[in-house]
């Protein structure tokens, strides 16, 4: 896998998904079985990752890339990088609608890579999966990097 510029550091694109698959391994998924892994590169070169967790009521399981980013907060990152996310799936599986907005609360043209089990990761950009996010109201705080 090549390495890419994300802003103007070079993203370990290999490494990412490497961890994003070990996340996977990882994932908390008894009901669908479905096991999802995030690997999210920080500002820092911090790579902060989460897997799905599910709950035998549905509604309160969480999305792997949503781990991943609070995981982020939680350490004290704000600004990200890139973000991989590794799948069981044969095909590259994109985040949900709801991780999606979530991403974009932090930075909306992340590069996001989507690694399936087997075959080629296809990336994207978050810009161009969540074209039209929720940011603006009136009385919203002014957004100052996105
Ligand atoms: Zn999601």
């Amino acid at each position: 896998m090549t390495s890419v510029r994300a802003g103007r550091r070079r993203v370990d694109w290999g490494a990412l998904a490497d961890a994003a698959r070990a996340a996977l391994g990882r994932a908390y998924a008894p009901y669908s079985k479905f096991r999802v892994g995030a690997a999210l590169l920080g500002d820092s070169g911090t790579v902060h990752v989460g897997f799905n967790v599910e709950n035998v009521s549905y509604g309160l399981s969480m999305c792997a890339e949503r781990t991943a980013v609070y995981a982020a907060l939680i350490a004290g990152e704000r600004k990200f990088r890139a973000l991989a996310i590794a799948t069981d799936s044969p095909n590259p599986i994109s985040p949900c609608g709801a991780c999606r907005q979530v991403l974009a609360e932090f930075c909306s043209d992340l590069p996001v890579l989507l690694v399936p089990l087997r075959g080629r990761p296809r990336r994207y950009t978050l810009k161009a999966l969540f074209p039209a996010a929720f940011f603006d109201f009136p009385g919203a705080p002014r957004r100052t990097r996105r």
